[in-house]
Parts: C-alpha cells; sequence; structure tokens
C-alpha cells in the first residue's frame, strides 16, 4: 500500500485540524494492486440489512469479522450510525473492517457529529444522535470508554475523501467536484460532508441542497451517500448509493470495477423528512 499523498494544503488556521492537537487527515490518494471495493451507503444503524448485504457480496465471518475470500475490501460512503435500531453494532462492524481488514471510512455528517461529541463538544443530541447516544448509555463505563477510545483511533486514521484505482476512483460522502480533488480547504470539507447548498434554507430551516452531480464535468467516477436518491443512476460520472435504507429503502453496494449494484431492502425505522425520494 503506498499513501502517496496526503495532507496538502493544509492550512494551519482551521480550527478542526488544531482541536485539541488531535489530527484529521483531510485525504489520502491509495494505490492497491487488487483494486476490487465494495462501497456501501449510509448505512445509518441498520446492521441486519448491512449483514444481509456483505453476505450477498460473498463475505463470510472469520473470527469474528467478515472477510471476502478474494479479499475484496469494503468502503463506507460515511453515517454509519444514527437514526436505525442497532447503531454501536454498525460502528463495531466498521470499526473492525477499517482496523483489521484493510478496509476504509470515510466521514460522513454524522460520523463527524460523533466525534466531536466525544470530544466533548457541545453537540445537539437530535437528527437521530439521540437513538446512538441512547445506546451508549445502555452500556456500561468501561464499554463506553472502550467504544469511544477505538472510534477515536479510528476516525482519526480515516479522512474526508479517498482517491483510488490512479484516481479513476473517489469516495465521499457528500459530494466533490473534479477541482477539489487533491485539494482541501474548509469549503472542500464542507462539500465532503454536506454536498452543495444553495446557502437558502427551506420552510423548515434546513439548507438548500444543491445537486452538485448534475455541474460535474469530471473523469473520476465520484461515488458518494448523504441525499436519498431514489435509484443509484450514474450521473456525469457520479454514483449516489444512499437509497435510504434507515427509511425503508434500501442499503446498496457498488461492486467496483464490475459496476454492479447490490441492494438490500431495509425496514423502515425512521421518518423520512429530506427532499429526495425514498424508493418503495
Ligand atoms: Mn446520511
Amino acid at each position: 500500500m503506498a499513501d502517496v499523498w496526503m495532507n496538502q494544503k493544509y492550512d494551519r488556521n482551521d480550527w478542526w485540524n488544531m482541536k485539541k492537537e488531535r489530527r484529521e487527515r483531510n485525504f489520502r490518494i491509495l494505490e492497491f494492486r487488487e483494486n476490487q471495493y465494495d462501497i456501501i451507503g449510509d448505512v445509518h444503524g441498520c446492521y441486519e440489512e448491512l449483514i444481509q448485504l456483505v453476505e450477498q457480496l460473498g463475505y463470510r465471518k472469520e473470527n469474528g469479522i467478515y472477510i471476502h475470500p478474494q479479499k475484496r475490501r469494503l468502503i463506507s460512503v460515511g453515517d454509519v450510525a444514527d437514526k436505525g435500531p442497532a447503531n454501536v453494532a454498525c460502528l463495531n462492524f466498521w470499526m473492525d473492517q477499517v482496523m483489521t481488514n484493510g478496509g476504509f471510512w470515510v466521514h460522513g455528517n454524522h460520523c463527524n457529529k460523533l466525534y466531536r461529541y466525544f470530544l466533548g463538544n457541545r453537540v445537539r443530541v437530535s437528527h437521530g444522535l439521540e437513538c446512538t447516544v441512547a445506546e451508549l448509555e445502555r452500556m456500561n463505563k468501561e464499554e463506553r470508554h472502550n467504544l469511544r477510545s477505538r472510534f477515536m483511533q479510528c476516525y482519526e486514521s480515516q479522512c474526508y475523501y479517498l482517491l483510488l484505482d490512479r484516481k479513476r476512483l473517489a469516495v465521499v460522502h457528500g459530494g466533490l467536484q473534479a477541482e477539489s480533488m487533491g485539494c482541501f480547504s474548509g469549503k472542500i470539507r464542507a462539500v465532503c460532508l454536506y454536498g452543495e447548498t444553495t446557502g437558502e434554507t427551506d420552510e423548515n430551516g434546513r439548507p438548500q441542497r444543491r445537486n452538485w452531480a448534475e455541474s460535474y464535468r469530471g473523469d473520476t467516477l465520484v461515488v458518494y451517500g448523504h441525499t436519498v436518491a431514489e435509484r443509484p443512476d450514474l450521473i456525469n460520472h457520479t454514483v449516489d448509493i444512499d437509497q435510504g435504507c434507515v427509511y425503508g429503502g434500501y442499503l446498496t453496494a457498488l461492486r467496483y470495477p464490475e459496476m454492479e449494484f447490490v441492494q438490500v431492502k431495509g425496514k423502515a425505522y425512521a421518518p423520512y423528512r429530506g427532499d429526495g425520494k425514498v424508493p418503495e
């Protein structure tokens, strides 16, 4: 594994780089000989669906960890926990994939919020975080402490976006424009976590989202999540693989480079209030 280039254009004034001297990676450009990835959309605590999906993808449990006989890697587009019924189980699953199985987990807005919660920052325990926190509160102090330190270590080992396969493949949570690839700034970070917004708010006071994929003109395939899309359609070399599993849609995996989609139907654990469309 060659960690070709990381932490470029590091801005020392960016508060998130300075926080308690903790180091957050911003992006990574990586090359692997195998170049075979199974990229999974927003899981949001849907553990049953996650296990069903990885089993369909050919992963088998060995010594408590799901591995693939052809050594394929699992990549999460982020938002592993919050809203769903088994958030801690999902966090543990992805921590195992990252720490012992060569997997990746780019930062989602919910993952970042949990990280800030664990840092002791004041965050609002809402938008599904209350489900994760309720599970944490049911654990004993030692278990909670262990989970927190494992999560912090795992989160800090991951980054906002990945460029893989000679920059033919990008994985990010919210969005990534072609000119942002290989760069980092506060604005790029915000797009990575939240996608592009118009600067306006809707009638519920939420920031209005802009479909950044419509103006994307890059050759790199960008695989992302964050916004619920009815289908994983390819739009200008981008594909949104969040089909709203936790709202009763689907949990989607993209097999790369085969470009095959594998889906598992989710149960409606949370009401959908976004502006996308949850598939039937
Ligand atoms: Mn999400």
